[in-house]
């Protein structure tokens, strides 16, 4: 690399690009980055369409999507946060609790971006190992809390592994962590959840733990990854904060609009959901037959454990049309998406099967 022109902060010089999801071509099913295969909720197009005052700045706070959203949680307006996707507001949130000196703790292998927030706010990533079988070892999590730790993440379900953390599990993990520890509840998939043991960020906020904030998002199962809106419900203090390390105005008015035309359509997302929840059963179902041992799926997307092979066998994927996400070294992630990629899915898998 030739020489930077300006001096740059070490450790974002050596700070890797955000890896996205590989595009697909025209002849390829896109199962990388874990998007909805449908085509957005009924009406959200044209309330999108319908909003053309486009010379104007939105609404800073986002309030119409923000009292829609409280009133679902049964929150005053002010425990609402929403940014431009709830990857911005996780950086928001290592920005505003932790700095250099400070830790930032989650479960690894888990979603990409959770590594570069710690080292953007200057902070140190802490990682424990998931578990065997995918999930975070809550456990071993609470034994990692030290006196600097100052955020820590719970991905649920856990991508890009599957599996999801309990009610139970949950609670016996909070009651460990210090109250003055922000505690993020990462919750992209949870409308995609079946497990009835499944913790919920609901359930959580009605216990009264004022330093968890659940994080939700408009990209999954709303279908809405290309207008960039997601959520946190908690405390109104530290949403606040989070708030001031943002970029004033990033959540666009369309964006707001479409969220709120997606609300509205809550039965077709239901419907939608149960597809790709059934579809992703169904799709585990057939890959451990084929002889993968695939971890618990609760999210819209399975893992393949290829370990050393999961570049390979990721190629291979892509050879027959099917663009997927492999993590070297690790396992490939497969997105639940249109019902005609199912056969070839299984049947690539199945000629690698281990
Ligand atoms: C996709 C995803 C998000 C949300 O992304 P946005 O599009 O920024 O809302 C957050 N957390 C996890 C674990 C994800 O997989």
């Amino acid at each position: 690399m030739s020489e930077l022109p300006v001096r740059i902060r070490p450790e974002i010089a050596a700070l890797p690009a955000y890896k996205q999801g590989k595009q697909a071509g025209s002849d390829a099913f896109k199962l990388s980055s874990n998007e909805n295969p449908f085509d957005p909720l009924p009406g959200v197009v044209a309330a999108v369409q319908s909003a053309t005052d486009i010379h104007r700045y939105p609404d800073a706070s986002a309030a119409l999507l923000r009292a829609r959203l409280a009133e679902r949680f049964g929150v005053i307006d002010d425990a609402v946060h929403i940014g431009a996707g709830s990857v911005s507001i996780l950086f928001q949130l290592a920005q505003a609790t932790s700095g250099p000196g400070d830790e930032v703790l989650f479960s690894w292998r888990s979603f990409e971006a959770y590594p570069g927030l710690a080292v953007v706010a200057g902070a140190t990533a802490v990682t424990v190992p998931n578990t065997v079988d995918g999930g975070h070892d809550l456990d071993a999590m609470a034994g990692a809390i030290t006196d600097r730790t100052r955020m820590i993440i719970v991905c649920t379900p856990n991508n890009p592994t599957g599996p999801i953390v309990t009610q139970a599990g949950f609670d016996a993990f909070i009651a460990r962590v210090p109250h003055n520890i922000l505690v993020v509840l990462d919750e992209a998939y949870t409308e995609f959840v079946t497990d009835p043991e499944s913790v919920h960020g609901e359930q959580v906020l009605a216990a009264g733990h004022r330093n968890v904030v659940v994080l939700r998002t408009f990209s999954k199962a709303y279908g809405l990854a290309g207008l960039r809106v997601g959520y946190a419900v908690g405390d109104p203090g530290i949403l606040s904060a989070a708030r001031s390390t943002g970029i004033p105005l990033s959540v666009t008015a369309a964006a707001e609009t479409a969220a709120l035309a997606s609300l509205d359509a809550e039965a077709e997302l239901l419907a939608r959901v149960a597809v790709i929840a059934e579809r992703r059963d169904a799709l585990a179902a057939r890959l451990r037959e084929a002889g993968w041992d695939v971890p618990v799926a609760q999210g819209n997307f399975v893992w393949l454990p290829a370990g050393a092979r999961a570049l390979e066998i990721g190629a291979a994927f892509e050879q027959a049309g099917l663009i997927v996400r492999p993590f070297a070294g690790d396992g490939v992630r497969i997105s639940v998406g249109e019902a005609e990629a199912l056969d070839a899915i299984v049947a690539v898998a199945a000629s690698f099967a281990p």
